[in-house]
């Protein structure tokens, strides 16, 4: 296995919050989603870690400090292809490729505490969050 190579295994959880007013975001409650993750998927996730604005130039800074090429990334924030385009340069930063063996991007859109907390299930299992 080279370095670039991925453990499927190996899941990491990087939340962005949209500054925890994004309307869109309204129906989630952070704290408790945050806490539901470690007690009831702990296991699968590498770690987790969560920020306020990962498209702002301090959240790409932290994207280049804590990607990683081994481990898949599953990014709950704004809607997938609107991920696409902001977490771009967080990712280029950090040296990671955005494809499916590296990333997976699930959208808390328009989603409440439960059905954000079923999507990451979702791309903890089967690899991709797709609603
Ligand atoms: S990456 Fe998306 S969810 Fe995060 S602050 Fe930017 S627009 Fe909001």
């Amino acid at each position: 296995m080279s370095s670039t190579d991925v453990n499927s295994e190996r899941k990491a959880l990087l939340f962005c919050t949209c500054s925890g007013a994004c309307p869109s975001m309204e129906k989630i409650n952070f704290w408790t989603l945050a806490e539901r993750v470690r007690l009831e998927l702990g296991d699968q996730v590498e770690f987790m870690a969560l920020h306020p604005r990962l498209c702002e130039e301090d959240g790409e800074r932290l994207m280049a400090r804590i990607l990683a090429p081994t481990l898949k990334f599953i990014t709950p924030a704004c809607a997938e292809k609107r991920q696409e385009k902001l977490l771009r340069d967080g990712f280029a930063k950090a040296g990671v490729p955005m494809d499916a063996e590296h990333w997976i991007p699930v959208s808390m859109a328009q989603q409440d505490t439960e059905q954000v907390l079923e999507r990451i299930k979702a791309a903890l299992g089967d690899g991709r969050g797709k609603e």
